[in-house]
């Protein structure tokens, strides 16, 4: 099963998908966390992409699309694929039919969490207050600011693609404000049917 989550940053789509990588035996494809990794590498791409995604834009399509590529043509391990913060924009959900076409694949359901404008805020505020806690480092984009421009970049290049996989017919609808292992349980009948 290939799957995509889809909703605003803070909607839960990293919790969901690692619950998925445990039990489901799935691959997790982020490009956030993707993109993170090669700024921490320092690669050249990486550096390129530092401040567009600290200020909370979104990166070219082709960046993306070219990391997506990579991770396809490498394969998964029989559980299929969680496509998490990608496709992004329209251009990008063009390129995912094709790429999954291209290795024979296809796409079984774009699953939405549904989170309330008011809760998403207070959400990523928190997790970089916990990230602190732990010891670690909040992410540079988890503040206040960045969090409005991420926001507004879901609402004019993301939220279209509720419609167009609806009309698709591959659109599936969670609330994503539920507890976590509810949220767990509706994404499971969701793959189970
Ligand atoms: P995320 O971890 O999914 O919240 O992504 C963090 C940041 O990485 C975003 O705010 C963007 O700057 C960038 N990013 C991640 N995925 C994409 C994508 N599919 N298209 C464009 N930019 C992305």
């Amino acid at each position: 099963m290939n799957i995509i989550l889809l909703g605003p940053p803070g909607a839960g789509k990293g919790t969901q998908a690692q619950h998925l990588v445990e039990t489901r035996n799935m691959v997790q494809l982020s490009t956030g966390d993707m993109l993170r990794e090669a700024r921490t590498s320092g690669t050249d791409m990486g550096n390129k992409v530092a401040a567009v995604m600290d200020a909370g834009e979104l990166v070219t399509d082709e960046i993306v699309i070219g990391l997506i590529r990579e991770k396809l043509e490498a394969g998964n391990k029989g559980g299929g694929f969680i496509f998490d913060g990608f496709p992004r924009t329209l251009m990008q959900a063009v390129a995912l039919e094709k790429l999954l076409e291209e290795t024979g694949q296809s796409l079984d359901a774009a699953i939405e969490l549904r989170v309330r404008d008011e809760a998403l805020v207070q959400r990523i505020l928190n997790r970089a207050v916990e990230a602190v806690a732990a010891g670690g480092e909040a992410r540079a984009d988890d503040n206040e600011e960045s969090l409005r421009t991420r926001l507004m970049e879901y609402y004019k290049k993301t939220a279209p693609l509720l419609g167009y996989y609806f009309a698709k017919e591959k659109l599936q609808r969670v609330d994503g404000l539920a507890d976590i292992p509810v949220v767990q349980a509706s994404i499971s009948a969701i793959l189970d049917k």
